[in-house]
């Protein structure tokens, strides 16, 4: 058995210093004189870095088409109108997670329903999509939340049944594996975040991934102008980029009134980045796999990541979250147990995003003054869903928690801070009492 919990006064599990175990993103000299290269010859609004950072990603993923964004909220706006999202259509998309993966619809005239998620993955759950299908559904945006891939295949099954476009949101993902492939290349369209939070980290910017020719050109169409006159390749060949006969006649400006141009500073970032981020993104796998590992035998707390041997992976381990079971613990509450396990000297914070279902602004707010809710004002039903309609997403906060983020596979450091879990849940009768 384990010594006193710190909370009550006996040594800390975790006594090393991290050093920089935990420090994101990695950058060095050579990022910095990327960005001194951009920012000395005054090419921060040019593309010519965007474009071959584009090429980069592309070819990581073995897709045709990439298109840098100011942001990952633009790429994603971008792709919903790319893939048909219309005034009075609808997306269907989970409501935990980050905003932007189902808020732009509202930008669009469009709306959202959300879908359940699976209570293992906390991705959208395949089973509650189909039944929310109608005529205005037009495209699922399946977010792999925490960097879990979610349930691509019997999703691809549903949009292929019923004709509608699959937008992936990476944001917390990139490079992750769905059973052996990369995510954001097995839906329509990837869209992706790759702001300085994120694991694949570059400053502010966005990034889509497509092997549709048709939407590649609509998302420039949509927010990129000074890309529309342009010629796809400079050399022999000169084909427009812009060959859509619905988008010829408009070239030059952009039908959504947004500038999406990725900032050069980013794109220079990202570039290097990319070189390492394969290495570094194994060596965050070793180190948090480490982590779960060791405490595969500890009673109420569980992984979140996909079984071993699936061929699936958590990517970079984007907000690295775990599940609890206070009922292992005797009922433990989730706070009292991770306000333990802070005390032994790591990180277990509860909590997840705010369910988007149950916020005022998806259910009153009148953005546009169409004299009724946002969410519904295109629509002949009310399709707004209350507490107690997505059961699983509104647990899931009370369930989970933040765990540390290695970034390097240093098992002395790992193994002290999966000794702070272990040692609060092996003492949880000692807190039962407090
Ligand atoms: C961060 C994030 C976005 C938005 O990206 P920005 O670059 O911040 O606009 C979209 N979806 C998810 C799931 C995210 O975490």
């Amino acid at each position: 058995m384990a010594k006193a919990l710190a909370i009550h006064g006996g040594e800390k599990a975790v006594r090393s210093d991290p050093g920089d175990a935990f420090t994101w993103p990695i950058i060095t000299e050579e990022d910095e004189q990327a960005v001194l290269e951009v920012l000395r010859r005054g090419g921060m609004s040019g593309v010519d870095v965007t474009q071959q950072f584009e090429k980069d990603f592309a070819q990581w993923h073995s897709m045709e088409y990439a298109l840098g964004c100011s942001s990952g909220t633009a790429a994603l706006q971008s792709a919903m109108w790319a893939c048909g999202v219309r005034i009075g259509d609808e997306i269907i998309a989970p409501s935990l997670t980050y905003w932007a993966s189902a808020l732009p619809a509202f930008s669009l005239q469009a709306t959202m329903v959300f879908a359940d998620i699976d209570p293992n993955t906390a991705c959208i759950d395949p089973g509650d999509i189909e039944h929310r299908i109608t005529e205005r559904t037009k495209a699922i945006v399946p977010v792999h939340y925490w960097g879990h891939p979610a349930d691509m295949d019997p999703i691809m099954e549903i949009a292929k049944k019923h004709d509608l476009k699959v937008i992936e949101d990476v944001s917390h993902a990139h490079g992750g594996l769905y059973k052996g492939r990369l995510v954001g290349t097995i839906g329509h369209v990837g869209a992706m975040s790759v702001m300085s939070g994120k694991s694949l980290a570059v400053g502010e910017g966005g990034m889509l991934l497509t092997n549709d020719r048709q939407i590649w050109e609509r998302c420039i169409a949509w927010g990129h102008y000074g890309r529309t006159r342009a010629t796809q390749w400079t050399g022999e060949s000169e084909a427009p980029v812009i060959t859509d006969p619905e988008l010829t006649p408009y070239v030059g400006l952009p039908w959504g009134g947004y500038k999406y141009r990725m900032h050069q500073l980013s794109s220079a970032v990202g570039r290097v980045q990319l070189t390492h981020y394969r290495d570094r993104m194994e060596e965050i796998q070793a180190a948090m796999n480490y982590f779960w590992d060791l405490l595969s035998d500890v009673p109420g707390v569980r992984e979140h990541r996909p079984p071993m041997g699936s061929g699936s992976t958590m990517g970079g381990w984007y907000a690295a979250h775990g599940l609890y079971e206070a009922e292992e613990l005797g009922g433990l509450p989730l706070s009292k147990f991770a306000e333990a396990v802070r005390a032994e000297g790591t990180t277990c914070s509860p909590g997840a995003n705010f369910p988007m279902h149950l916020h005022p602004l998806l259910n009153e707010a009148d953005i546009y003054g169409h004299g009724k809710p946002t969410r519904i004002a295109s629509s002949d039903r009310d399709l707004r869903q209350g507490e107690g309609s997505l059961p699983v997403t509104e647990a899931m906060p009370g369930r989970c928690y933040s765990i540390p983020w290695f970034k390097h596979y240093r098992p002395e450091i790992i193994e002290q801070h999966a000794l702070a879990y272990r040692k609060v849940a092996e003492n949880a009768e000692a807190l039962l009492e407090d």
